[in-house]
């Protein structure tokens, strides 16, 4: 097809020609001398990026999933209770994990379209008077609904309960587009990918961890610890410290990985997630004030700024606007997942985009969805959302 792919699902998103040129190297002896100059720099950055001074990053050649296990397995022992509330499908791919490394999940079953309930887990927690409840893990942007909870208040809630379990938070489409505030939320292991936020292909598992978890690690030894080999931190953390790894990394990632950061910095973080934000209303108003449509996110409060998910009217099949997108437009659009398949279609707006590459993917989906037959006014969302990206007051607020 002529011209250039609209890549518009929530991960992996585009990676800019710079990460791309980045990538293209020769292979190098990854045991060399000069090899730390490259990664022990990274360590510090990524720690950088979810705002902490005192934890420690593990970058896995793995994807999220990889991640999430890494967490989970080398902090936790077999039976240990765990409390996760479930709102999407990678909450519930999270739960099934853990499940299957014989934790024992107390399940808090959110409605598709809200997020964590921060009193639900204080309640859970302060229940929990002997403090069988070893970890809370939530997932920060559920990629699936386009809802993002609140950490912070995640975080207040389990102060108020006085409950000492571990905070584990899945920031896989939320690190680098949505604020992590690892040491003021006093998150205790976060997980991403690199697939999204990051501009990188997909690849890259990583994990940062607290003080407080690596304590744990060293308790959970004591005990009946969960079976890791590939994913054992005690492996990384050793060969690590001198800039190395247990095995052999992938090196175009290592270095996509630096020019991803050197462009998050150039940008600056705070502007980064200015930007997501800002980007993401113009989506949403040309939805709701276009389209007349439903964003899955209940209230405003749970949207997030890195996907719309997006409901299709009733009768309608979500799936057939996204296959004839793709197939007519060049666009890809994010599907419905599990419980919403078919309800909805998603457009990930996060990453290395900008106002145009928003309005091409809220054009392309108008089109689509007349095509299949939802009778939206023809321009509507990019009117509105154009008119709000244009707006002085709102380009300026993201130099502030
Ligand atoms: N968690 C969330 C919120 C995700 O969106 C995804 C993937 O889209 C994952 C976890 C799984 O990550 P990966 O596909 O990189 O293994």
């Amino acid at each position: 097809m002529a011209g250039r792919h609209f890549l518009h699902v929530p991960g992996p998103t585009n990676v800019p020609d710079r990460v791309l040129r980045a990538m293209h190297v020769p292979m190098e002896d990854h045991r060399s001398p000069v090899f730390p100059a490259l990664t022990l720099p990274l360590f510090q950055r990524l720690k950088s990026l979810v705002r902490t001074e005192t934890g420690e990053a593990f970058i896995f050649p793995s994807s999220g999933t990889g991640a999430w296990e890494a967490v989970l397995t080398n902090t936790l022992c077999a039976g240990d209770r765990v409390l996760s509330p479930r709102f999407g499908q990678f909450s519930h791919l999270w739960i099934d994990l853990a499940q299957r490394h014989g934790l024992d999940v107390v399940i808090q079953e959110e409605e598709w379209g809200i997020g964590a309930s921060p009193q639900n887990i204080h309640d859970a927690l302060a229940a929990d008077r002997d403090h069988s409840i070893k970890a809370v893990m939530v997932v920060q942007n559920e990629t699936a609904t386009g809802v993002t909870s609140d950490i912070g208040a995640v975080r207040a809630a389990m102060d108020a309960a006085k409950h000492p379990a571990l905070l584990f938070v899945d920031g896989v489409s939320s690190i680098a587009s949505i604020d992590m505030r690892m040491d003021e939320w006093r998150v205790d292991g976060i997980v991403t990918g690199s697939q999204k936020g990051l501009m990188l292909p997909a690849g890259l598992g990583i994990a940062v961890m607290s003080r407080k978890a690596m304590e744990a690690m060293e308790a959970a030894r004591t005990r009946d610890p969960l079976k890791r080999c590939y994913f054992d931190f005690l492996d990384m953390q050793k060969a690590n410290a001198t800039g190395y790894f247990p095995y052999t990394p992938s090196l175009p990632l290592l270095y996509g990985l630096r020019e991803a950061l050197d462009i998050i910095d150039e940008e600056g973080l705070d502007q980064v997630i200015a930007r997501h934000r800002f980007l993401a209303e113009g989506v949403r108003r040309g939805v709701k004030q276009g389209w007349g449509l439903k964003l899955c996110a209940r209230e405003p409060k749970w949207e997030s700024d890195t996907v719309s998910a997006i409901l299709v009217p009733e009768g309608v099949d979500g799936a057939a606007v996204i296959r004839r997108a793709f197939e007519r437009y060049n666009l890809a659009l994010g599907a419905g997942l599990s419980k919403v398949a078919g309800k909805l279609f998603r457009i990930g707006h996060l990453g290395d985009l900008n106002e145009l590459m928003c309005l091409a993917a809220l054009s392309g989906a108008e089109m689509a969805m007349r095509d299949v037959g939802i009778a939206v006014e023809p321009g509507s969302a990019v009117a509105v959302a154009s008119e709000y990206y244009r707006s002085a007051d709102k380009a300026s607020s993201l130099k502030a």
